[in-house]
C-alpha cells in the first residue's frame, strides 16, 4: 500500500482539546503518520485532494445485523416481537450460505459508502463464516458473531440445542477471531427471552476465556421486559447482571425502559450501551434518555441496527436523530452536536474497549479515515463542523473511506466491490430467499 497524503482538508481530529485543524494528513503502513497545515508531497505519495471537505475519524455502528439486509422493506410497520416472529425468524432461517454471504456483502458496502468503517454485529444463528469471510473480504473492522438462540419455547424456527451452538460458537472464534486484527468475534446471545440462563452463563465464560466483546439486546421493548420479568422475577438489566452479563466487554443494545438503578448497575459495571434511534422509532420501542445516562457516565454508542428496522444503515442519520429526540424531553441544549459527533466516533471506540486504536485522527493510531464533501447547498455554507455533520450532511455526501490506511471509497465509488453486481446478486438471492420462505410455510399448513 503507498502511503497517502489527504490535502486541504477540515481535520476534525477528536483529539483531547478537540482540535481542528485546516490541512493536511498523511497516511502510511495503516496507521495516521502525520497531521499538519502543510505536509511535503512525497514520491510515493497517492494524494487525494480534499477539496475543503471534512476529514473526519471512520464511524463506528455499534450494533448492526448483516444478515438483516435482505429483508429490507419487507418487514414495515410492526412492533418488535411481531416484527421478529413474523417476519424476521422466518427469513433469517431461510438462509443459506450464498444468500447469508450476499446479505452480509451488500451490507457492508453500504456502510462503508456512507463513511462506516467499524461494526459490531449480530449474526443470525447459522451460516456465519460467510459473514466473516465477507468482512475480511470488505476491509471493514469488525466485531461479530452467530447469535445464541436456545430456548426452545421462544426461539421460533431459530431454536437450535444448547450444545450445538456453543460447539458452533467456538469454532467459529477458533476459524475468526484475530484472523487478522481487525476481526474479531464478539460473542452474541440474541436477547433473554431466547437464551437460558445456561447459556447467557456460557456466554459470560466464552467472554472471559477468549477476551471477546459480548453483544446482546436488552430493554427495548416493554413486552419483552415483561416476559424476562414473569421467567425470571427480575428486570432485564437487573437479570443480566446477576448472571454476569454486564462489564466492561459488554455491550447492550438499545437499553431504552431502565430504572435508575439499572442505569446504576451499567455505570458501576461499564457496560456500553448502543443507541438506534431510528430503530427504535420505527419499532415503535420508545425513546432512550441518552442525555441521562450521558450526565451519569455511561459509555454510549449508535447503530442503525438492522435494514429492515431502520431502513437505512447511515450513521450520520442516527448522529442527527439521537441529538434532535433528547430536545423535546431534555430541553435544546441537550445532546448539542460536538457530543453526538463524539458517541458516533470515540463513543464507539470506547465501547469496543478500541479508543486506544481508533475513535479519533491521532497519529499513530489506525487510519480509519472518512472525507466527507462540502459542495451540497445544504452544507456549503456551515462553518462550524459539528453542526454540518450531524444537522446538515448525510452518508450520501461521503466522498473517500480508509480502513487500516486501505482505499476502501474514492470519490463515492466503492474499491473493492463492483457495486452494480453487488447490487444484481443481492436482488436475485432475494427473490431465492422469499421463494425458500414460501414452501416453508406451505409446509407448515
Ligand atoms: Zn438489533
Amino acid at each position: 500500500m503507498n502511503p497517502t497524503l489527504i490535502r486541504n482538508g477540515v481535520i476534525v481530529t477528536m483529539n483531547k482539546r478537540r482540535e481542528i485543524l485546516r490541512g493536511d494528513l498523511r497516511i502510511s503502513d495503516g496507521k495516521i503518520a502525520a497531521l499538519a497545515p502543510h505536509l511535503p508531497a512525497e514520491k510515493q505519495d497517492t494524494v487525494v485532494d480534499a477539496r475543503g471537505g471534512f476529514v473526519i475519524p471512520g464511524l463506528v455502528q455499534a450494533h448492526t445485523h448483516l444478515c438483516q439486509t435482505l429483508f429490507r422493506g419487507w418487514a414495515d410497520d410492526l412492533e418488535l416481537l411481531d416484527w421478529l416472529e413474523r417476519r424476521i425468524w422466518p427469513m433469517e432461517n431461510a438462509h443459506d450460505a450464498e444468500s447469508m454471504r450476499v446479505s452480509a456483502r451488500i451490507g457492508l458496502m453500504e456502510m462503508q459508502l456512507l463513511g462506516t468503517t467499524s461494526i459490531l454485529d449480530m449474526g443470525s444463528v447459522d451460516f456465519h463464516d460467510s459473514v466473516f469471510s465477507e468482512a475480511e473480504k470488505s476491509g471493514m473492522r469488525y466485531w461479530g458473531g452467530n447469535c445464541l438462540m436456545d430456548l426452545k419455547a421462544a426461539s421460533g424456527p431459530l431454536f437450535r440445542p444448547t450444545k450445538d451452538t456453543l460447539e458452533y460458537s467456538e469454532s467459529l472464534i477458533q476459524r475468526w477471531h484475530g484472523k487478522v486484527d481487525r476481526i474479531q468475534y464478539a460473542v452474541s446471545p440474541r436477547f433473554a427471552i431466547s437464551c437460558t440462563e445456561e447459556i447467557l452463563r456460557a456466554s459470560v465464560a466464552l467472554r472471559k476465556k477468549h477476551k471477546l466483546i459480548f453483544h446482546t439486546h436488552a430493554s427495548e421493548n416493554r413486552g419483552e421486559i415483561r416476559i424476562v420479568k414473569k421467567r425470571t422475577g427480575l428486570d432485564n438489566i437487573k437479570y443480566l447482571n446477576k448472571l454476569g452479563c454486564l462489564g466492561p466487554s459488554s455491550v447492550i443494545a438499545h437499553g431504552i425502559h431502565l430504572s435508575r438503578s439499572e442505569v446504576t448497575d451499567i455505570v458501576k459495571t461499564r457496560t456500553g450501551i448502543t443507541h438506534c434511534p431510528s430503530s427504535n422509532l420505527k419499532l415503535a420501542s420508545g425513546i432512550a434518555r441518552i442525555a441521562e445516562y450521558r450526565k451519569r457516565k455511561v459509555k454510549l454508542a449508535f447503530g442503525a441496527d438492522g435494514a429492515p428496522c431502520n431502513n437505512m444503515m447511515d450513521p450520520f442519520m442516527e448522529m442527527r436523530l439521537a441529538a434532535l429526540l433528547q430536545k423535546p424531553i431534555f430541553g435544546p441544549t441537550a445532546m448539542p452536536a460536538m457530543e453526538a459527533f463524539e458517541i458516533a466516533t470515540l463513543g464507539g471506540a470506547r465501547v469496543l474497549n478500541a479508543e486506544d486504536r481508533i475513535g479519533s485522527l491521532e497519529q499513530g493510531k489506525c487510519a480509519d479515515v472518512v472525507i466527507v464533501r462540502r459542495d451540497h447547498p445544504s452544507s456549503a455554507t456551515v462553518d462550524d463542523p459539528y453542526s454540518a455533520l450531524v444537522y446538515s450532511v448525510s452518508g450520501r455526501d461521503v466522498s473517500h473511506v480508509w480502513i487500516a490506511g486501505r482505499g476502501i471509497v474514492s470519490e463515492g465509488r466503492h474499491q473493492i466491490y463492483e457495486q452494480e453486481s453487488v447490487i444484481e446478486d443481492a436482488r436475485s438471492q432475494m427473490h431465492k430467499l422469499k421463494s425458500r420462505i414460501k414452501v416453508k410455510s406451505a409446509h407448515r399448513r
